[in-house]
């Protein structure tokens, strides 16, 4: 068992896996695997209103999935609740169930830090610490109290596909790097306390084409030991990487007041791109509205 599955199974706290797919939530044609995280029937407000609403689908292991729609049909506010990072946001209230790996994400016997090292995070806009590129990436593991953090170094920068390109700067500063590097760094500091599952919130937006090229590889590699959970603008990029893909759409809530989001579809990202079942995805995906 790897540190990631064994922290896993301790955040778990023992309790029965529970590897069901698509119980009670949209359930993809598709031969799957296991199940990392079941959302059932999640809601998250700001203040009381509803931000996305009705959420059920299953996010499986080692693939690529992909949250795509509109802007504020809810997809940041979605991502953010697969590693507590909600709880962040003091108006924010998270209603339903997320299990992780058979394990209520929410329960009393979780830890919210302990669960973002194992569900890490990389966000729209790189954000190194105002540190060395070799400090930025022991930054966790120090803290953490973990061994051999030179090894761990050097492990996850060759993972980010970096480490050829910084192994004579390590004790340089961060944002000496370009913007695509940066990326690649903080995708490297998640990777250096071991995680299970990386969480990307537009993490190419602010990246010219190369650099997203890069990033792109980069998770097609990581998908083979990482679940990964991207949230992108970019149909092209979905397509790409992806082999889920939830579309949302933001619908007015039966007071005509609010604005709340939802999924539309779940399922294969080429049934979503090829032959979706709801005519909104078709007119999303193939340009048709935005
Ligand atoms: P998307 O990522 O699809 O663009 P978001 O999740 O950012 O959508 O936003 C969904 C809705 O939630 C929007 O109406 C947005 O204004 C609201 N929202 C997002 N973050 C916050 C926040 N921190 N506080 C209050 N409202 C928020």
């Amino acid at each position: 068992m790897r540190d990631a599955d064994a922290a896993a199974a301790g955040v778990r706290g023992g309790l029965t896996k529970q590897m069901t797919v698509g119980r009670g939530s949209h359930a993809p044609s598709a031969q799957h695997k296991d199940v990392v995280f079941q959302s059932v029937d999640v809601t998250v407000s700001y203040g009381g209103v509803p931000a996305v609403r009705d959420v059920s689908f299953d996010i499986y292991k080692n693939n690529i999935t992909a949250l795509i729609g509109p802007s504020g049909c809810g997809k940041s506010t979605l991502i953010r609740c697969f590693n507590r990072m909600n709880d962040l946001i003091p108006s924010a209230s998270v209603d339903g169930q997320i299990l992780y790996h058979g394990e209520d994400l929410y329960g009393p016997k979780v830890d919210p830090v302990q669960a973002r090292k194992l569900i890490g995070m990389v966000f729209q806009k790189p954000n190194p610490f105002p540190k060395s590129i070799f400090d930025n990436i022991a930054f966790g593991p120090r803290l953490m109290g973990m061994e051999n953090v030179d090894d761990r170094v050097k492990q996850a920068l060759e993972r980010a596909a970096l480490w050829d390109e910084v192994k004579d700067r390590l004790e340089t500063n961060a944002f000496g790097m370009s913007g695509g590097q940066q990326q690649r760094l903080c995708i490297a500091r998640c990777l250096a306390v071991d995680p299970d599952v990386i969480l990307m919130d537009e993490p190419c937006s602010a990246l010219d084409p190369i650099s997203t090229g890069k990033i792109e590889d980069l998770m097609l590699e990581l998908k083979e030991d990482y679940s990964i959970v991207i949230v992108t603008h970019n149909m092209q990029q979905a397509a790409r990487v992806s082999d889920m893909t939830a579309f949302l759409i933001v619908e007015l809530d039966a007071t005509e007041k609010n604005r709340t989001g939802r999924i539309v579809e779940y399922d294969d990202t080429e049934k979503i791109f090829t032959n979706p079942a709801d005519s909104r995805t078709e007119d999303y995906v193939s340009g048709k509205v935005g």
